[in-house]
């Protein structure tokens, strides 16, 4: 399996980071997981050689070249219709009712996930749990025969989502905040040391870091996480591909 970074800049991107967005790729499968803005152009294939998207949640960090690529489907040099989109319910249908009309419900086959729901994508299987935020957001792991990633979407750390990410080789983990935990008002994300506690009660092997607002140093993230996860910890850098 194998994880290419196409942004990682949380809540909004600046030029040269994109917000959140991954390529997801195993034995010709291809999944474009979240879908920030400024991501679709950092696709390393075509639009159209996307065999799924998956958008863990509404929030326009995470979805809002969904919309774009509807466009590049449509009207672009290959057209292709029916690419599957996963996510919760409320994601594919705020996205449908923003373009409110062109061919965006023939470009793309809605998925709605449910929190037990387990897919099958190609070579790789997706299961997904309620992630702790403040609008419906899905958690999700990322399995073949042999390799697994959790990727945690956004989320605060309360709820049993992080099962997603037991014993996994990658877990893939926002970390919005730095410093201690509960002194942010907003409670729906995570700090970088509840990443790396999470991370090591999961028994995950490897910890990489994302969704770091800009305005944060990331190089303080990872210190405070390897305060409290005792294994690898990376950050998620655009235009990085990992092999698990
Ligand atoms: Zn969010």
């Amino acid at each position: 399996m194998r994880l290419t970074v196409l942004g990682s800049a949380g809540t909004y991107p600046v030029r040269g980071r994109p917000a959140s967005g991954y390529l997801i790729e195993h034995e010709g499968t291809r999944v474009w997981c979240d879908a920030g803005p400024g991501t679709m152009t950092e696709l390393p294939v075509a639009v159209s050689d996307i065999d799924a998207v998956f958008v863990s949640h509404r929030h326009p960090d995470h979805c809002l070249d969904v919309i774009i690529a509807s466009h590049v489907l449509a009207y672009g040099p290959s057209p292709r219709f029916g690419v599957p989109l996963y996510g919760p319910a409320s994601a594919l249908e705020a996205i449908v009712e923003f373009v409110d009309g062109g061919r965006i419900d023939e470009v793309f086959q809605l998925n709605p996930l449910d929190e037990s729901d387990r897919v099958t994508i190609g070579s790789l299987t997706l299961s997904v749990a309620v992630a702790d935020h403040s609008v419906d957001t899905l958690a999700s792991r990322w399995e073949t025969e042999h390799r697994s990633l959790c990727y945690s979407g956004d989320t605060g750390p309360e709820g049993d989502w992080m099962r997603l990410a037991k014993d996994v080789d990658l877990f893939l983990c926002e970390a919005s905040y730095q410093g201690e935990p509960g002194i942010h008002e907003y409670p729906h994300h995570l700090t970088a040391s509840e990443a790396g506690a999470i991370a090591r009660s999961a028994g995950a092997k490897k910890l990489m870091l994302t969704h770091i607002p800009p305005h944060l140093d990331p190089a303080r993230s990872v210190t405070e996480a390897e305060k409290t996860f005792d294994r690898p910890v990376s950050l998620a850098v655009p235009g990085v591909s990992t092999t698990l």
